[in-house]
């Protein structure tokens, strides 16, 4: 019913992406996926940065070769980078390539762009965080920097869209030039800076929607929604940016479907694993929908491959969320 059916799905392990492409081919395809957006952080191998580098990247043929699979089956190929928080963390067990943040301060990982540029960091010099870290908003040259790998990043997937991530940023507004700025503001008019930068080059942008959401007024908890003030840039920021409401509590309600959709945005129903809960958002999406809502977008967060291979093989992934992940997107897609 809706014209979006997509997967996040992480940049594959070098020896994973055989399996990710063959799972494109031969289980989203068939499935009426027409979406699929790579969670690439800063695994590719960037010319222009190459400092920057993360843990395994892609390189540009392994891009090439994702990109060839999905324009074969009418797959729309879109990466996806963490522009605020998640610039940190601790690695799963077993490393999958992916950063995990941590429920209370602790020392962690930067990852590729704080390693290079630890000046970059909202709490420089911290050296244990809650969550993870995040980049600090008022730092032109880190806006610039972003900005130039978002530009390697899309011309190398051929991409004519990026989701900027931008959730689950605790720390937003903690250093001395972000303190003095309402928080909205801030979030905004970075937010934008990206967008129109995006924009003049033809391309748009989505992102996750918790932080402009109110905790408060929402009932969602502070990780679905915001409780730093961030949300009031709700009302300040480009409304041709796609919104990726993302909920994976089962709650009675999902009032930030409504919320977005008055604001003026076009969204994404972004559920994760929990069956149940995903039908309760779906169906309240449903019956909510006011033309605002574009798809579904089915979060993983597990290695791709792992993903890959116990949908094609029935192995058993490793990673502790990877079997009920699984399991759902077989319940729902088939
Ligand atoms: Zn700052």
């Amino acid at each position: 019913m809706w014209e979006i059916k997509g997967i996040v799905l992480t940049a594959p392990l070098k020896g994973e992406i055989d399996n990710v492409i063959k799972f494109i081919d031969e289980y989203l395809a068939p499935r009426g996926f027409n979406t699929v957006i790579m969670q690439v952080r800063y695994r590719y191998e960037f010319k222009k940065h190459p400092e920057v580098t993360g843990y395994d990247p892609l390189s540009y043929g392994d891009v090439k070769s994702l990109l060839s699979v999905c324009r074969k089956n009418n797959i729309k190929l879109i990466p996806k980078m963490n522009l605020m928080g998640h610039q940190s963390g601790i690695h799963n067990e077993p490393t999958d390539g992916i950063l995990h943040g941590h429920n209370k301060p602790m020392a962690d990982e930067p990852d590729g762009l704080l390693r290079a540029y630890p000046q970059f960091d909202e709490q420089n010099g911290v050296e244990e965080v809650y969550y993870s870290r995040s980049i600090c908003l008022s730092n032109q040259e880190a806006r610039d920097t972003v900005c130039e790998l978002l530009d390697e990043l899309m011309d190398v997937f051929e991409a004519d869209s990026v989701h900027i991530g931008c959730d689950e940023g605790f720390s937003l507004g903690v250093c001395e030039k972000c303190a003095a700025k309402q928080r909205g503001e801030l979030f905004a008019s970075w937010i934008n800076g990206i967008n129109r930068h995006v924009r003049k080059r033809g391309g748009s942008v989505l992102m996750w929607g918790d932080r402009l959401l109110s905790s408060e007024t929402t009932g969602y908890d502070r990780w679905e929604a915001s409780d730093n003030g961030s949300y009031t840039a709700i009302d300040l920021i480009d409304k041709d940016i796609t919104i990726c409401d993302w909920h994976y509590n089962f709650y009675e309600t999902y009032p930030s479907v409504d919320v977005f959709g008055e604001a003026g945005f076009k969204i994404l129903i972004c559920p994760w694993r929990d069956k149940s809960s995903l039908e309760a958002f779906l169906n309240y999406a449903k019956a909510h929908d006011k033309g605002h809502i574009k798809g579904i977008l089915m979060t993983t967060w597990c290695g791709s491959g792992y993903l890959a291979r116990r949908l094609l093989y029935g192995e058993k992934g490793k990673w502790l969320h990877t079997e009920q992940i699984a399991s759902t997107v077989e319940e729902i897609f088939g």
